[in-house]
């Protein structure tokens, strides 16, 4: 980067990508279950496994994966359009989400030849969902000081230690685990390998935790004396602390950092429509599309570097951290209008999503990274510490 302009040179969404929002749409309107809107919100913790498997069958699980193991070789931007199709249409992705988006590729791009084979056909199918462990107790922000560790034993490796937080873990069969492999945690990033789990070994145990509206979608997971195979460690030993870092760009930069809200905002311009009431709130709708469309734009061009093959981690902390902050900016004040008016009936579907998001929302700038830790990446990228 010579200047700090160059940081998000304007990316043009392909034409054969557009184009295949139609089929997306066409999909979706036949295939999503219909919901009201505040189940809607849930989108991207709501798992439905018959729903995943429909998309899989369109080679849409995996949609970047080769289509030697049953992906539809797509690119950055195609699986961009899906997403943002996906979500803004509420449907229900959680079950394979994180196969999607993070270990498909992860283990596309390190994982041997053998796991290459044994999983990326069963993601493509919807057979196996994954979920992330790399937060623990004591250590969520400071990933280098993860403490669950994999030693040596003979043929394979022996796990111990926890993770917490884990999206999904209950409904998933496999977790791709950051844990230290040597050496001591005051080795901080050295010493750190990923490893594939499958939470159905003897010695694992998963835990739901309930969340503040009452929804049980992350989970506590304990691995005691969890004997793994050499074949489960993803690529060299050692080598996680990078690994994961290729991984959290993936995580970080999409539309899913952007469209949390977006159910909820369409379902209020419905009801303002339905209602006569649109002309009233003009202002603040052209304030979220104006916002919307400029967050949309950076994340695209951040799309199109990951497309390059590189690992712009510091452009995607930025979309993350603008993203989330419109995700969240969005519910408050869809909320602030709620009843402002005394003559307002207030309608059901429309007070339920908003109070869903309202409890939701602090989470948006926590799951894939704090805020103040973003920020933190974002300066030393800048040169600013
Ligand atoms: C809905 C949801 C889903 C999640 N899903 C997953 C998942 O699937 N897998 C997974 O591994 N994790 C997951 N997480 C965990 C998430 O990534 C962590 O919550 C996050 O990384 C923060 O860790 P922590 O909660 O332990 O907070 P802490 O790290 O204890 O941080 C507490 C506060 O201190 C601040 N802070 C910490 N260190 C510093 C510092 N050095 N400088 C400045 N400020 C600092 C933080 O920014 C934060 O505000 C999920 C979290 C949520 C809310």
């Amino acid at each position: 980067m010579n200047s700090f302009i160059d940081h998000f040179n304007i990316a043009r969404m392909p034409a054969a990508a557009e184009a295949f929002r139609v089929e997306v749409r066409d999909f979706l309107a036949a295939e999503a279950p219909s919901a009201p809107a505040d189940a809607r919100a849930r989108s991207w913790v709501a798992a439905d496994p018959a729903f995943s498997r429909k998309l899989a069958q369109r080679g849409w699980v995996g949609v970047t994966l080769p289509k030697a193991y049953g992906g539809a070789e797509l690119d950055a931007f195609h699986r961009f359009v899906l997403v943002e199709e996906l979500l803004a249409s509420g449907a229900p992705v959680a079950a394979h989400w994180v196969a999607d988006r993070q270990s498909g590729p992860l283990i596309l791009r390190f994982g041997s030849p053998f796991q290459k084979d044994f999983y990326l056909p069963k993601i493509t199918a919807g057979e196996a969902f994954f979920c992330i462990g790399m937060s623990e107790p004591n250590s969520g922000s400071d990933l280098a000081s993860v403490r669950t560790r994999a030693t040596k034993v003979d043929g394979g490796w022996k796990l111990n230690g926890s993770k917490i937080w884990t999206t999904n873990a209950h409904h998933c069969r496999y977790m791709i685990a950051l844990v230290r492999s040597s050496g001591t945690v005051e080795d901080r990033q050295k010493g750190l390998s990923q490893f594939i789990v499958d939470l159905q070994l003897p010695g694992v145990v998963v835990r739901t935790i309930e969340d503040m509206t009452g929804d049980a979608h992350f989970c506590e997971v304990l691995f005691d004396d969890v004997l793994l195979s050499d074949d489960a460690l993803v690529g060299a030993e050692g080598a996680g602390w990078s690994q994961v870092n290729a991984e959290l760009a993936f995580e970080r930069s999409g539309p899913e950092r952007l469209y949390s809200s977006v159910v909820l905002i369409d379902c209020w311009i419905e009801k303002l429509r339905t209602r006569g009431t649109l002309d009233a709130h003009v202002e603040t709708i052209g304030r979220f599309a104006t916002q919307l469309t400029a967050l949309r734009e950076m994340s695209l061009s951040v799309t199109a570097r990951l497309a390059a093959g590189e690992t712009p981690l510091v452009e995607a902390a930025v979309v993350k951290d603008a993203g989330t902050e419109f995700e969240q900016m969005a519910p408050a004040i869809i909320e602030g209008l709620l009843g402002s008016d005394p003559a307002d009936r207030l309608d059901d579907e429309l007070v339920r999503a908003c109070a869903y998001l309202s409890q939701f929302s602090p989470t948006f700038s926590l799951r894939g990274g704090t805020r103040e830790i973003l920020r933190g990446m974002i300066a030393r990228g800048l040169g600013l510490r």
